[in-house]
């Protein structure tokens, strides 16, 4: 998880061949004692016309004898150059960073964040929100989103039936912990789902008042 975002509006340009850098996720090397780059992404100069890149392969051939050749490179957040020693031209193509995606997952962790906080006081606040948030997040911590049940079940707040009868859960275990608690939270409220419509009826209804079914 990435935690400081503003990389993402970073625009920079390669000196040798003003070509936009591309920013790529760092890949996972130990320099030292795993100091690494200090940073999650790295902004490289993929352009395969770039004069670095082109002389780079006779360079090290002549100089090392191996085939490899160079990439201009910029930390995030700093203008010093530095160069990273590629094998082939495709290196680092495959681990460009999408600014989008990184800001919708940071602003989707954020979201559960928040969730999990206003949990705490949501039975007083009377606040379905945050357990609607964290159930309906297939994404966020299994661990939440039972806690989230709990609450969903001390509210006995009903609108939030169709949205989670409307939800896909991934988790089968999950999906049936929530099957249990809108039994529960129907039953607490002498209420019950009508097993033709779905709608909900009067737990001691005999005929469906929306479907005319007996039940
Ligand atoms: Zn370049
Ligand atoms: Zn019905």
């Amino acid at each position: 998880m990435y935690r400081d975002l503003s990389y993402l509006d970073e625009v920079k340009f390669c000196p040798h061949c003003n070509e936009k850098l591309s920013c790529c996720e760092a890949p996972q090397i130990h320099v030292g004692d795993g100091l690494g780059w200090g940073s999650d992404v790295l902004f490289i100069c993929l352009s395969d016309n770039c004069p670095l890149f082109l002389r780079g392969w006779d360079h090290i051939g002549d100089q090392y004898g191996h085939h490899a050749s160079y990439r201009y490179m910029e930390l995030p957040g700093s203008k010093e150059s530095n160069v990273m020693m590629v094998g082939n031209k495709d290196a680092f193509k495959g681990s460009i960073v999408d600014p989008e995606a990184i800001k919708n997952q940071n602003a989707r962790y954020l979201k559960e964040k928040k969730a999990v906080e206003e949990l705490k006081s949501c039975l007083e606040e009377k606040n379905l929100s945050p357990v609607l948030t964290l159930l309906l997040d297939e994404a966020s911590m299994n661990s939440s989103r039972v806690l989230a049940l709990d609450y969903l079940v001390k509210l006995g707040d009903l609108t939030c039936i169709d949205a989670l009868r409307n939800h896909t859960f991934r988790d089968e275990i999950l999906k049936e912990k929530v099957d249990t608690a809108l039994k529960r939270l129907l039953t607490d409220n002498f209420k019950k789902e009508c097993p033709y419509c779905a709608e909900i009826i009067k737990l001691q209804a005999q005929k469906c008042l929306h479907c005319k079914e007996n039940v």
